[in-house]
């Protein structure tokens, strides 16, 4: 393709060969040209303020077997815990009293968090609070997803890992890539703010998956699209697998933005694992959303998704600190609003 690479980034819309040709970029000045526009995207379609979300991990029993995970229920290695009810609901409330405004209640697909259970704690943390209530639990039934909207759930996160339905279902076994989008089209239908996103680097995925990835993400209409690094973990089938690479997370978190944006788009723990300023790169290259995992001791450090968490040791009030000075020190805002869909009028 000949072209002009500042003209491609001005571009409203991308095709999908021009989606591949920017994630095929290598050059280091023609990288920085494509961060500081998605940068530059971010700020005029969500502003300044960098979104903080609190992740409580409630669970890491799993029912699943999704080939890449820690969590998965073939690894018998993995010592399970549960939190109680009482222990979220406590969690919850140290989290608002941190200045954060949005709880992600977050678990392998364990049905022992059944409707009740997670209406009780939804319910018990909208009395105490006006935070946004956030949840990524796997696939679960349409009607357990309209009970907890009732109860005063918020958002719903399901990633579709990959948009190429054959990758899909040879890294998930039972389910299959077109369930997953029913499932969020249904949770669309019904009020949530839908949050997806895929997996990078996972073998045999190509450049043209991942085109195809932000442009599904694009289809959907989403509100919060997530991308992060595949990392290989201990004791799954792919566990001497290639690491997924900063760059090109990067990569396509900037290409991301510049097709989806005004979408809440994390800088990803995973991307900050791997890389040692991953937040900062990815805050710098169109994302405008933190999520640091504030499950408290001992579960947290158990919530083995893929070794090296980084952030899995640290004392929440610490850890937290120290994020909204990595955030100001790129001259960024700290928001402590719900950070609600920039696609509806719900913040207060
Ligand atoms: N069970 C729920 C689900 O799958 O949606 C929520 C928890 S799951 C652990 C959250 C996310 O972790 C998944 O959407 C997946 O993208 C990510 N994940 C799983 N294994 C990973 C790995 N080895 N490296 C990086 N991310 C991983
Ligand atoms: Fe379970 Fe989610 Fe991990 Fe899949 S990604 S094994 S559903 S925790």
């Amino acid at each position: 393709m000949i072209m002009n690479l500042n003209q491609l980034l001005y571009k409203e819309e991308l095709t999908r060969d021009e989606i591949i040709f920017l994630l095929n970029l290598k050059d280091q000045e023609e990288l920085n040209l494509l961060y500081s526009r998605a940068d530059e995207v971010r700020s005029q379609y969500c502003g300044d303020e960098v979104h903080l979300r609190g992740i409580i991990d409630i669970s890491n029993f799993c029912e699943q077997n999704c080939v890449y995970c820690g969590l998965r229920q073939e690894n018998d290695a993995l010592p399970r815990f549960r939190m109680t009810p009482e222990e979220v609901i406590e969690t919850a409330r140290v989290i608002t009293n941190l200045g954060i405004f949005t709880i992600v209640i977050q678990s392998g697909e364990d049905a022992h968090f059944d409707t009740d259970i997670i209406s009780y704690i939804i319910y018990q943390i909208r009395q105490k609070s006006n935070a946004a209530i956030t949840l990524s639990l796997g696939e679960r039934t349409f009607d357990e997803y309209r009970a907890w909207k009732i109860a005063g759930a918020d958002r719903y996160l399901l990633k579709h890992e990959t948009a190429n339905p054959k990758l899909y279902e040879t890294y998930h076994f039972k389910q299959n890539l077109s369930e997953r989008l029913e499932h969020l089209k249904f949770l669309k239908s019904i009020g949530y703010q839908v949050g997806s996103g895929n997996l990078i680097g996972l073998p045999m995925q190509t450049v043209e998956d991942l085109a195809d990835d932000i442009l599904l993400c694009k289809s959907l209409d989403l509100d919060m699209a997530a991308f992060g690094p595949f990392i290989p973990s201990p004791q799954t089938p792919y566990q001497n697998k290639n690491i997924g690479e900063a760059e090109l997370t990067l990569k396509v978190t900037a290409v991301a933005r510049i097709v989806l944006k005004q979408v809440h788009i994390p800088a990803t723990t995973a991307l900050d694992t791997i890389d040692a300023l991953g937040r900062e790169k990815g805050l710098t290259a169109g994302a405008n959303v933190v999520m640091p995992d504030l499950t408290p001791f001992p579960y947290r450090e158990q919530y083995k998704i893929y070794p090296g968490k980084r952030g899995s040791t640290d004392d929440p009030l610490v850890s937290t600190e120290r994020l909204k000075k990595r955030i100001e020190a790129l001259g960024r805002k700290i928001s402590y609003k719900r950070g609600d869909s920039l696609k509806i009028d719900v913040q207060t």
